[in-house]
């Protein structure tokens, strides 16, 4: 017998739509039946959509995760010698940099301690101070949302600096994706990668990306291949040719969570009728969700990691634990049958914990509603005044960020 799963309210994964959990316990599909390449092709189409892609990009869905994504953004652009800058605002930006450097990359970190960020004009002086020196950097790497910390740049100043300077710039969306602002085209940034189980609301084990015209010239252009399973080359047919509703084969695609993945993405298309609108409806959701449980986070007197308001991501909320409590605290909130997650950074080891807010559950007052008291409950005591002052502070919250009339009809 087992009991019923605890709300996921951890950073990813995290809980998903009774749509995308249907599709997903669906018997599997193999990779020629025609409903499955109907789906591949709409889930590549769509990908573009939600990246609000330009029309010369190509979206990828293959088997992994947002670790293989990154290894595939490393080793796709960027060659053994080259110069690569990474942003980094936690263990994620970290990561990325120790790939290059595996890679054979000439690797400059720009950093900032735990909770704060590098600006664009950090990066911009950086990447002007490399072109004067004559080693220009082939491509700036940046997270969007470093999960370690709750820390989120905007990435349009990143992208435009990069463009000025002739370099690439790629963003890691695993923890920001369809939960924050990202406007591809627009931007003029290179690469956008993810993950299936974070904002886009699916079970783990995808790795998802759009990369542009500029940065498929940069795979086409390299030196060497990345290894054969990475190659942008290797699986590009294939994406290519489900879009045009034929199936194609290189490894065995994951054909239940691909056919999920269709579901999910058209879930969030069909907010609005043009993408644009779907997408700046799916990002307020998550913002109203971040901003409404913060109300209740400041009335239990939690403080967040990120130094400023407006570092603070909307897809999760990294909160430094009160004086005199610490891991047992996670544990309490587990037995209140809410799944949070303890810190990732070892810089903070010990200090803090994560609360992700992102995917379906943002449609789901009540399960936020859930997730304070059950917060509350651990840290004051359930149905202790702290715990009433913190519901009252989310629900006020809650209410006057709902947003104008029409905007409710989201499904
Ligand atoms: N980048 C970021 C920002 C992440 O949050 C994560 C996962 N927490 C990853 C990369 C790695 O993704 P995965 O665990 O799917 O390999």
């Amino acid at each position: 017998m087992s009991a019923l799963p605890p709300l996921l309210m951890i950073p990813g994964p995290v809980e998903i739509s009774p749509a995308v959990a249907a599709a997903a316990a669906r018997p599997p599909r193999g990779h020629l039946d025609p409903v499955f390449i109907e789906s591949f092709g709409a889930a590549l189409g769509d990908l573009r959509s939600v990246w609000l892609a330009a029309p010369g990009s190509q979206s990828f869905a293959v088997p992994g995760g947002g670790t293989l994504a990154m290894e595939a953004a490393a080793t796709n652009l960027v060659a053994a010698g080259e110069r690569a800058l990474v942003i980094s605002t936690g263990v994620f930006g970290d990561r990325m940099a120790e790939m290059l450097r595996r890679r054979g990359a000439e690797v400059e970190v720009l950093a900032a301690p735990p909770g704060a960020a590098p600006t664009a004009a950090d990066a911009e002086a950086a990447l002007a101070r490399a072109v004067a020196r004559e080693r220009p950097f082939k491509a700036l790497f940046a997270t969007h949302v470093d999960t370690s910390t709750g820390v989120r740049i905007a990435p349009a100043g990143f992208a435009r600096a990069a463009r000025r300077h002739g370099a690439l710039s790629a963003f890691d969306g695993v923890c920001a994706t369809a939960g924050e602002r990202f406007e591809m085209a627009e931007w003029e940034a290179d690469l956008y990668f993810t993950a299936a189980q974070k904002a886009l609301g699916l079970p783990p084990g995808l790795a998802l990306w759009v990369a542009g015209e500029r940065a498929l010239e940069a795979r086409r252009a390299l030196p060497a291949p990345p290894p054969l399973s990475l190659d942008w080359e290797a699986w590009r047919p294939v994406m290519e040719a489900y879009e045009a509703r034929r199936p194609a084969y290189f490894s065995t695609p994951a054909t239940t969570l691909v056919a999920a993945l269709a579901v999910g993405l058209a879930e969030l298309l069909a907010e609005a009728p043009a993408a644009a609108e779907a997408m700046a409806r799916v990002w307020s959701r998550h913002e109203r969700a971040a901003r409404s449980l913060r109300a209740a986070f400041r009335a239990l007197g939690l403080a967040p990691v990120p130094v400023s308001p407006e570092l603070e991501a909307s897809t999760l909320s990294a909160l430094r634990f009160p004086a005199g409590r610490g891991g047992e605290l996670v544990a309490a909130i587990g037995a209140r049958g809410v799944a949070v997650a303890g810190g990732l950074h070892p810089a903070l080891a010990g200090t803090y914990f994560r609360v992700g807010h992102m995917g379906s559950v943002t449609r789901r007052p009540e399960a936020l509603a859930r997730t304070i008291a059950a917060i509350a409950g651990a840290l004051a005591g359930d149905g202790s005044s702290a715990a009433r002052e913190a519901a009252e502070a989310f629900e006020r919250s809650w209410t006057e960020s709902a947003p104008a009339a029409a905007a409710g009809s989201a499904r």
